[in-house]
C-alpha cells in the first residue's frame, strides 16, 4: 500500500496565528516542529496499517517547513517550491490513499487562518459554479489520478468542509476554532495520539471511499482581493474579465485547471 501525505501547517494543533505560519515569524521554527511531529505520528500510523511506501509533500508557505533531522526514516520527502502540482506535488495514480494533513476551511469561511492558497491575494475560487478552497482542490487533483483523499486533519470547519465533499471522509479534529486567530488546542502528544490512530482508521476503510472528482469541463471563476491583482494577471491569454476583481477561464481537464490558477496566483503575486 503506497500513501501520499501532504502536509500543510495552519491546522497542526497549537498553530494559530501567522506568527508561526510565516517564514520570518519568532515562533516559526517552533511550529516547523509541532508540524513534523504530526506528520511523523501520520506516518507512525500508516506504518501500522500496513503502508509500504510514504511519501509526504511539504505543502506550506516556501514548503521549506519539515525538519529533516526530526523526520521518520520510513517515508520520502518532497520538499521545497515551486512545484508543478504544488501541494500535491508527486501524486500519480500508483498511490492507494492520499491524507491532507494540517489542513485548513478555504477563504470567507470559518476556520483558523482560513485562505485559499495565497490569502494575500486570492478572495474566492469558483469551479463550475461551485466554490472550493485547498481541501477540494487537492483532494480533486488525487481524484483525477483516481486516489481516494481518506483523511483530513485540523480545526472542525476543516473536517465539515471535507466531509461536505466525501461524506464517509475520516477527520482528526486536533482543534476547535474560535475565531480566524485563536482555537482550543489538544495538546501536542495527544494531537499526534489522534492522528496516528486515525490514520489507521481512515487507512483500514480506504476501498470504501470513492476518489474524490469535479467533473470536467471546467469554467474556473477566480476573484481576488483587489483589482490591482487581476490587472497583474490578465496577462495570461485565457482570461476573460468578469469584473475588476475576477476572472473567468475554460479548460478541459482538471490538471491543466489547476496549473492555471497556480499560474494567475503568481502572476497577481508579483505586484
Ligand atoms: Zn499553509
Amino acid at each position: 500500500m503506497k500513501v501520499f501525505i501532504s502536509a500543510d501547517m495552519e491546522g497542526v494543533a497549537g498553530i494559530v496565528h501567522q506568527e508561526q505560519t510565516g517564514r520570518d515569524g519568532m515562533e516559526h521554527d517552533r511550529a516547523r516542529r509541532l508540524m513534523t511531529a504530526e506528520v511523523n505520528a501520520a506516518v507512525e500510523g500508516a506504518l501500522e496499517a500496513g503502508a509500504t511506501e510514504i511519501l509526504i509533500n511539504d505543502s506550506h508557505g516556501t514548503m521549506r517547513n519539515l525538519i529533516p533531522e526530526l523526520l521518520h526514516s520510513e517515508a520520502e520527502y518532497i520538499i521545497g517550491s515551486p512545484k508543478m502540482l504544488s501541494m500535491m506535488e508527486g501524486i500519480d495514480d500508483s498511490f492507494d490513499a492520499v491524507i491532507l494533513l494540517g489542513h485548513h476551511s478555504r477563504m470567507g469561511q470559518s476556520g483558523i487562518l482560513n485562505h485559499s492558497f495565497s490569502g494575500k491575494v486570492v478572495t474566492n475560487i469558483k469551479i463550475n459554479g461551485v466554490d472550493y478552497g485547498e481541501i477540494g482542490i487537492n483532494a480533486a487533483i488525487a481524484g483525477t489520478f483516481n486516489v481516494p483523499t481518506v483523511l483530513v486533519t485540523g480545526c472542525q470547519y476543516a473536517g465539515a468542509e471535507a466531509e461536505e465533499l466525501v461524506p464517509s471522509i475520516e477527520t482528526a479534529i486536533v482543534k476547535q476554532t474560535r475565531n480566524r486567530v485563536a482555537a482550543k488546542n489538544l495538546a501536542p502528544a495527544k494531537s499526534q495520539a489522534l492522528i496516528k490512530q486515525k490514520v489507521i482508521s481512515a487507512l483500514e476503510k480506504r476501498k470504501s471511499i470513492e476518489p474524490f472528482k469535479i467533473n470536467g469541463p471546467y469554467t474556473v471563476e477566480l476573484t481576488y482581493i483587489h483589482s490591482g491583482f487581476a490587472d497583474a494577471a490578465e496577462v495570461l491569454p485565457i482570461v476573460e474579465k468578469v469584473n475588476g476583481e475576477t476572472h473567468r477561464f475554460q479548460a478541459d481537464d482538471f490538471i491543466t485547471a489547476f496549473r492555471y490558477i497556480r499560474s494567475l496566483i503568481s502572476l497577481a503575486s508579483s505586484t
